[in-house]
């Protein structure tokens, strides 16, 4: 079996890579390292003694496609090369719209011209409308998106369920991933965003080490157990885990099929920071502030149907999560360094 990872390079491509070679898949990575470290692929080969294979560009260069595609014999391809930061994607929504839609269709056209029909692609559970109850299901309304970020992933879905419906040999995996967080337990590779971290995980632990002087959670006025705004977070090797178990499903099944990735519980700010403090035996200097425009108060998925699909669900706690984390962020506190 030989997978092509798009983005393979960034923080949940990196984890991906981990499993993939640890389950004797032949891994090929395509990154353009617009937002990530060649370091991080020695680091995967650290850890599993197997160096992906790498080529370095863009996948909008349809002639480097065409030339990856005609090298290798893919079985499937997983997609997850793309811009990802929410407040950009507001200033620079072409930029955003530009990269992560033509991404995928030019991935889509040299996949098809050399018969490799099988992806999993990187969605998020921004898709879905703020309208809903929880927890949110795969049928739940979707749209309505706060950012253009949002709509990429859900124009990329609706791009990619016509192809399928089009093209019946097509079988693809889209995997809405709620909010991933946490380090491989190695400590070798983690999340290491460019500039201030927008997302909590990552600005928590960097306050911890010393980097920024206190965190400032958005809202103490939410309808919420204790006013803070509640997510769904899973761990970024459980999640990595859920994609090797998409490729196991791909083979078996074709269509397009919208699938969560999540744990199915929600945690507040305040739980994640006292969790953070307690296992890690670091302070987290806090302070409250306004709500952070676009929020919603409450965030968890439905978790069944990849249980029921994929026979995965996520194993690892917020106990966990916190303490990858840190060894991580502690071990590295200038993440790749770059
Ligand atoms: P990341 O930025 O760490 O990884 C993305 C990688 O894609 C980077 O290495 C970047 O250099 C590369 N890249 C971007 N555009 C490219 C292009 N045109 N050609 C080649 N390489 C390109 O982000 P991540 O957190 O690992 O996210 C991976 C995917 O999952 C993204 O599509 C993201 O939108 C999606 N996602 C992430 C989260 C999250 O919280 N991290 C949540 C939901 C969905
Ligand atoms: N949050 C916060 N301070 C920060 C970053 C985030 O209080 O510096 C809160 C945010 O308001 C939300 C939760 O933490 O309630 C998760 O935010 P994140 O950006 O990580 O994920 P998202 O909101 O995109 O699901």
């Amino acid at each position: 079996m030989k997978v092509l990872v798009t983005g393979g390079a960034g923080y949940i491509g990196s984890h991906t890579c981990v499993e993939l070679i640890n389950s004797s898949i032949d891994t090929v990575v395509l990154d353009n390292l617009c937002n990530s470290s060649e370091k991080s692929l020695d680091r995967v080969r650290e850890i599993t003694g197997t160096s992906p294979v790498f080529y370095k560009g863009d996948v909008r260069d349809e002639a480097l496609l065409e030339r990856i595609f005609s090298e290798n014999e893919f079985d499937c391809v997983i997609h997850f090369a793309g811009l990802k930061c929410v407040p950009e994607s507001v200033k620079k929504p072409a930029e955003y719209y530009e990269n992560n839609l033509g991404s995928t269709l030019v991935l889509c056209k040299v996949m098809a011209r050399h018969g490799c029909k099988r992806l999993v692609f990187s969605s998020s559970a921004t898709v879905y409308s703020a309208v809903n109850e929880m927890p949110l299901k795969e049928d739940s309304i979707k749209g309505d998106c706060t950012n253009p970020y949002g709509w990429t992933k859900y124009m990329g879905e609706r791009i990619l369920t016509d192809i399928a419906t089009a093209d019946p040999e097509w079988a693809i995996a889209l995997l809405r991933y709620f909010n991933p967080i946490g380090a491989h337990e190695s400590g070798l590779i983690g999340e290491d965003p460019r500039g201030i971290p927008n997302n909590l995980m990552p600005f928590i632990a960097q306050t911890a080490v010393g980097r920024r002087d206190r965190l400032t959670v958005f809202g103490n006025d939410y309808n919420t157990k204790d006013g803070t705004g509640v997510r769904d977070y899973l761990h970024v090797v459980d999640l990595a885990k859920g994609h090797v178990a998409a490729i196991g499903y791909i083979m078996e099944h074709k269509g397009a099929e919208p699938i969560n990735l999540g744990t199915g519980t929600g945690i507040s700010v305040l739980d994640m920071v006292e969790t953070f403090k307690q296992v890690n035996q670091v302070d987290v200097p806090y302070g409250f502030g306004p709500r952070r425009a676009g929020d919603v108060a409450t965030c968890y998925a439905q978790a069944d149907k990849a249980k029921r699909l994929l026979g995965w669900r996520a194993e690892k706690t917020l106990e966990d999560m916190c303490r990858d984390t840190w060894r991580w962020q502690s071990s590295n506190p200038d993440g790749y360094g770059e």
